[in-house]
């Protein structure tokens, strides 16, 4: 056996969907691009270079942009000059994968070493780059279909088999899929039969710089919240998925009950439409107004990182109502901050946060439990001791640890990879 004991030099990294440098919050972009753009600074921190291709989605953007020293983004022409939905990619998937094809035939830097997919549509372009370059090819799936469609909410609709389908061939044809969480990696031994020596778990991070403890009386008169209310938060895409609407009428259920003065109550809702969200972008500002809270909500376009610490700071409580979670880096990033979670019970959100210990995990979505839920955090003694376990869980967690783990991944892809291509030589 021949073993790959080196790290790759140059990476090509799919991001087809959705661009490393758009703010984060809104539309696609999501933790998924908080992730490829921390990771492949640290990477190219190691001596890896890194290129990360993305569908250019205007004719303004540049051929190539620099995300950060040693990682370039590469903006491919697929399909039209603007953003197209999810569901309309898979016919651009064709022209993508021809241009990252060309790109390398005609790049002076050199050959790729190793291609990383991420979310199923690169899947399907790295598949075809992995066999036509021979290297091999790492895939993190970032979200299931099947998981997904296990847990709908209510106005959602199920992703369609063709995905599911599509993300099995890339199950099927990857040297190493990356999980986020345990529960994560046994998705995919379980509901997409993958073979357990090519899947292993790697956290996700949090940027430890940028969220930390602060002053709550700052971050609160930055945003004109008075420093004495009862703050609750959501962080995060608009979307039924991520269950925003709990928040609101958990909200309003404390309020029905005299748990909070309505005067003391401010909600913070920061993010934009996604998803199925944007077909009523206003959905949840005709729910406040249907709950009769619209005076105690405040809607704030998505925020950039150091105005997002601001939020979390300055939150008494965290929500992420979500149905299901990959992972939740809302979570992380607001315990990172000394802020507790309240969290649904499920997916990875169960790792991201400490049940009692860090925040509470609610097992549901019923506005009583979620009142019972923010009640319960009303005490600051509850929220002293929940903020420091948060503090010292979120700093368990560093992208330094993820991007190291993930180059061990790509080393055990390498070994994957030369064990079938020498098999194959065999068999020839
Ligand atoms: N985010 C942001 N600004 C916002 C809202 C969200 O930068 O206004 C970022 C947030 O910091 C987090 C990411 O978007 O890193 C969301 O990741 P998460 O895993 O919570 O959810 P996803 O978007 O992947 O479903």
């Amino acid at each position: 056996m021949t073993v790959w004991l080196r790290p790759p030099r140059r990476v090509a990294l799919l991001s087809v969907h959705t661009s490393p440098l758009e703010q984060p919050g809104t539309g696609d972009a999501g933790g998924m691009n908080v992730y490829i753009a921390q990771t492949a600074t640290r990477m190219a921190e190691r001596g890896i270079a890194v290129e990360v291709f993305t569908r250019a989605t205007s004719s303004d953007l540049p051929p190539v942009a620099e995300l950060a020293p040693g990682v370039l983004v590469r903006h491919v022409p697929a399909g039209p000059f603007e953003p197209l939905d999810r569901t309309e990619l898979p016919a651009q998937l064709c022209a993508f994968t021809a241009v990252v094809l060309q790109t390398e035939a005609n790049n002076e830097a050199g050959f790729y070493d190793l291609v990383h997919s991420h979310y199923w549509l690169s899947g399907q372009v790295g598949w075809l780059a992995r066999d036509r370059w021979g290297v091999p090819l790492v895939h993190t799936a970032h979200t299931l279909a099947r998981v997904k469609n296990a847990a709908l909410a209510d106005g959602d609709t199920p992703e369609p088999r063709s995905r599911e389908i599509g993300e099995q061939q890339v199950v099927d044809q990857a040297d190493q899929l990356v999980a986020n969480t345990d529960m994560e990696a046994n998705d995919l031994l379980h509901r997409y039969d993958a073979d357990p020596a090519k899947v292993c778990t790697v956290s996700p991070g949090v940027d430890l710089a940028r969220f930390q403890p602060g002053s709550r009386t700052d971050a609160r008169a930055r945003l004109g919240v008075p420093a004495s209310a009862t703050v609750f938060a959501f962080v995060g895409r608009i979307q039924p998925l991520k269950g925003p609407d709990v928040l609101l009428r958990a909200a309003a259920e404390v309020l029905r009950r005299g748990d909070v003065n309505r005067s003391d109550l401010v909600v913070l809702v920061v993010g934009g439409p996604s998803g199925t969200g944007l077909e009523q972008p206003r959905a949840l500002q005709e729910l406040a107004a249907h709950l009769g809270i619209s005076d105690v909500v405040r809607f704030l376009p998505p925020q950039a990182g150091p105005e997002l610490a601001q939020v979390y700071l300055a939150a008494d409580v965290v929500t992420v109502p979500s149905h299901n979670e990959s992972f939740g880096l809302v979570a992380l990033e607001a315990q990172a901050c000394g802020t507790p979670v309240v969290a649904t019970d499920v997916g990875g959100l169960r790792v991201a946060v400490r049940d009692g210990v860090t925040g509470l995990l609610v097992p549901g979505h019923s506005a009583d439990m979620w009142a019972d839920a923010l009640t319960r955090l009303n005490s600051p003694e509850l929220r002293a001791v929940l903020g420091a376990g948060a503090v010292s869980h979120a700093r368990a967690f560093s992208w330094d640890r993820t991007t190291d783990e993930l180059v061990g991944a790509y080393m055990r892809a390498g070994v994957a990879f030369r064990e079938v291509s020498e098999q194959a030589e065999v068999a020839s």
